[in-house]
């Protein structure tokens, strides 16, 4: 079931803090179920210094199974029938996977590690991307998997969990007075909650926006290489995001030019005429991730304080399943989840 309205016969006064891609879902799911929600975020501008806002936003828990954990792509199936269910700015074309010549053994494994694919080579390939087939002969598409442009789809999300009821307040950091207040605390603040949240680290990763007149993709694109995978996920206004690299270190600084030069040189592998695109955001972000990458919804002795965390790689695909699990705790209707942790 998507975030369905569900008037609790005890609605509660819940605050959300942090405006991320889990803080968003967790304000839509829980206004939707009938909670009195403030969602808060430190920054005045939206979405500002979220991680979010860098996501590659691809609902791919078949691709994504190539190197997370098993949890990731089976709760990642449900989450993508809750984004279909809710979302109508998802593009639903799949994704493919390609990679070079030299490259093939990469594709071969790509394709052991994963199910819900079919390989597609000549008249199929050109139909699919045509643009791709003077470069590449065969691929792996996935049908089943979904995109989004990532700031309008959190814009979006906002808008919708407004309409549901929730109160957004930018520019206000969570404090001990709205604690007090709220009957329920659901802390969705990123690397904001490092300092309390135990075993929390960040990842650092690196992603460009890139306008291309010339280049034209029906489906996010995932080139494999041993050392540098990169996705080019097309967006709306023929911008297309290259992303992302994968670094463990909280380093917050801008992009460096190795990273830059990674990522557009295999941009430019994948269509030349990327060498033609104007670059129109070149941004570096540090992930939130456990020691397994897994996200988790973990909830102290009182219940009165939830952490939503560690989204690592998996934010976008698995909020919707996040949001449930605390929708479904507080209705005293689960006890035990995979995602789940008591402390
Ligand atoms: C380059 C890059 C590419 C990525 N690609 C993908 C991808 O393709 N798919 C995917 O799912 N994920 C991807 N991610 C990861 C993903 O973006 C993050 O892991 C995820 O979005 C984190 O979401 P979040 O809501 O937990 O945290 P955030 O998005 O960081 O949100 C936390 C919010 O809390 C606010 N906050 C912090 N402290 C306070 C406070 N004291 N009071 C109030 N508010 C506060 C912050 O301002 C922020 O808005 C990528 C990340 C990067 C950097």
């Amino acid at each position: 079931m998507g975030a369905s309205k569900n008037v609790p016969t005890d609605p509660l006064k819940i605050t959300v803090a942090g405006a991320g891609i889990f803080g968003i879902w967790q304000a839509l799911t829980l206004a939707r179920a009938g909670h009195r929600v403030r969602l808060l975020d430190r920054e005045p501008v939206p979405f500002a210094a979220s991680a979010s806002r860098l996501a590659g936003a691809m609902i791919a828990p078949y691709c994504e199974a190539e190197s997370a954990d098993p949890l990731v792509r089976d709760f990642g199936l449900s989450a993508a029938r809750i984004w279909h269910e809710t979302y109508p700015g998802l593009v639903r074309n799949g994704s493919l996977v390609v990679a070079s010549s030299r490259d093939q053994s990469e594709l071969r494994r790509f394709a052991r590690m994963t199910v819900g694919h079919e390989t597609v080579s000549g008249e199929r390939f050109e139909a699919l991307e045509p643009r791709l087939a003077e470069r590449f002969s065969s691929g792996l598409y996935y049908p089943d998997e979904a995109h989004m442009t990532t700031p309008e789809a959190m814009r979006e999300l906002l808008d919708l969990a407004r309409a549901a009821g929730a109160q957004a307040h930018f520019g206000s950091h969570l404090e001990d007075e709205d604690i007090a207040q709220a009957d329920v605390v659901v802390d969705c603040r990123g690397m904001g909650a490092s300092d309390t949240l135990e075993g929390l680290r960040g990842v650092r990763g690196e992603r460009l926006v890139v306008r291309a007149r010339d280049v034209t993709l029906g489906r996010p694109v995932r080139l494999l290489h041993p050392r540098h995978p990169l996705y080019v996920v097309p967006w709306t206004e023929e911008r297309f995001l290259i992303g992302a690299t994968v670094i463990e270190s909280e380093d917050t600084s801008l992009t460096t030019v190795r990273s830059a030069l990674e990522l557009l040189g295999l941009a430019y592998a994948l269509h030349p005429a990327f060498g033609e695109a104007e670059v129109l955001e070149l941004s570096a972000g540090v992930r939130p991730a456990f020691a397994d990458n897994v996200p988790r919804v973990v909830i102290g002795p009182d219940k009165r304080i939830i952490h939503v965390n560690g989204a690592f790689r998996h934010g976008f695909l698995l909020a919707p399943v996040m949001a449930e699990i605390v929708r479904d705790v507080l209705a005293g209707q689960l006890s035990n989840h995979p995602l789940l942790q008591r402390r």
